[in-house]
């Protein structure tokens, strides 16, 4: 086994790594190296246009060379251990590289285990979830097909990253439907795990009332327990007891879980359900000092979203350095965002701490408030500010 050595090493190279060993390079970091099995880098949050007929997965793919910042190390390899107490990174393909620090951001994965009976649904045309690259267009499909019966959308609130975009698929839905003049004919139900559609109160009171204009019926505090993929059938946990629901079209935004690698290297905590136990404010790990994690992997008491990499990114290169130095550490407040769509045209953005206070990025308009210009500016500008910024750790 060959050891090399690197002062920083990312593993994973999504939003969330590429971000960070950009900003790494800026901050003037010389020698960083991300670990990323992919050639094909995506930008997720078109998967819920994809999924609501607004966007193609050409969109949102680009090659994973194009990304990785010039002068970072890319390993083409997949991390299969962290071993903090001998600084090394071990790699599926036999190699070993020493850090200085490593940051952990493989994110997480769909987790069909969780719900019995989900990954064989949505092998069927009858569900779908936009939450992995090859079922989103087939969301469309199914979504736009339908012309009578009931739909119903499940949202889970375990580890779903940015979980209220599963209304998006809904809201362009619906929108559709009364467009082409069969909402009468689709019965909708919304059934979500949590007690809120966003963690915002205000955008909560907006969405319900949407839902309302589209006769949705929502139902929170409500699990799915199984899927009876060949009876169409769902078995819930619901505040009444247990319950049944059919469904003609059924969508998931289903639980994620962490990669197993961050549990068996000892880095997650028990009632951490797997995730990176590191520090929500300083993102540092609470047993090893050179681990940090931000991303979707991270334990950060606030909601994933690639928003939220925003403020968690500087944060981290800040911290990474000032380890060193001995200067004071920043801190993430637990920033993070929701653009909902509500229909086809609109869309409002929940931005909020991890103590559900309003945190807008900027005053003026009301973003909480869905208009046109949002729902523009989420669909064609933010890719591009996602490319050609957040991706070049254009953030402070
Ligand atoms: C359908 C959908 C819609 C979304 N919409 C929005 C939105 O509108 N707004 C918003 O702010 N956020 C949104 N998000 C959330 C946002 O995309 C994530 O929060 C963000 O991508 C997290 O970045 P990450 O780097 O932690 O994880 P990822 O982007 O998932 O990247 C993880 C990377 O790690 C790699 N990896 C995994 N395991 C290993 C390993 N063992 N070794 C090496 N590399 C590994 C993976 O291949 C991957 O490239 C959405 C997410 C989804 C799925």
């Amino acid at each position: 086994m060959s050891v090399r050595r690197h002062d920083v090493v990312v593993v994973g190279g999504g939003n969330a790594g590429i971000s960070l060993a950009a900003k790494l390079l800026r901050d003037g970091c010389r020698d960083v190296a991300v670990v990323e099995p992919k050639d094909v880098h995506h930008y997720r949050p078109l998967l819920s246009y994809v999924a609501g007929g607004a966007a193609t997965l050409d969109d949102l793919r680009r090659p994973e060379i194009e990304v990785v910042p010039r002068g970072v190390h890319w390993y083409r390899d997949r991390v299969t251990a962290v071993d903090p107490d001998a600084s090394v990174v071990h790699l599926a393909g036999g190699d070993a590289l020493g850090y200085g620090d490593v940051v952990l951001c493989p994110g997480s994965r769909v987790d069909w285990d969780a719900i019995p009976g989900s990954r064989e649904a949505v092998a069927t045309v009858h569900a779908s979830t936009s939450y992995l690259p090859e079922h989103a267009p087939d969301t469309w499909r199914m979504l736009e097909s339908l012309t009578s019966g009931r739909a119903v959308f499940v949202i889970s609130d375990r580890h779903v990253p940015c979980a209220p975009v599963g209304l998006k698929p809904l809201f362009m839905a619906a929108d559709h439907w009364r467009r082409t003049g069969v909402l009468g004919d689709v019965t909708i139900d919304l059934l979500v795990e949590g007690d809120h559609l966003v963690g915002l109160a205000r955008a909560d009171r907006e969405l319900r009332a949407a839902a309302a204009r589209y006769d949705v019926r929502v139902r929170t505090g409500t699990t799915v327990e199984r899927v009876d993929p060949s009876g169409r059938t769902l078995h819930l946990r619901t505040p009444d007891g247990p319950g049944t629901l059919g469904y003609d079209a059924l969508y998931l935004a289903p639980p994620h879980r962490a990669p197993e690698w961050v549990a068996t290297s000892g880095l997650a905590d028990e009632g951490s359900d797997g995730f990176a136990a590191v520090d929500p404010q300083t993102l540092q790990h609470r047993r090893h000092p050179r681990v940090w994690a931000l991303g979707d992997v991270a334990t950060v008491a606030t909601s994933p979203s690639g928003g939220a990499l925003r403020q968690q990114v500087p944060v981290v290169a800040h911290n990474v350095a000032a380890r060193r130095t001995g200067a004071p550490a920043r801190r993430y407040d637990g920033y993070t965002v929701a653009p909902v769509t509500t229909s086809r045209h609109a869309l409002l953005l929940a931005e909020h701490d991890r103590d559900g206070n309003a945190e807008p990025t900027v005053p003026f308009p009301d973003l909480v408030r869905p208009g046109r210009g949002l729902y523009l500016f989420d669909r064609y500008l933010e890719v591009e500010v996602y490319w050609h910024r957040l991706l070049r750790g254009k953030v402070s």
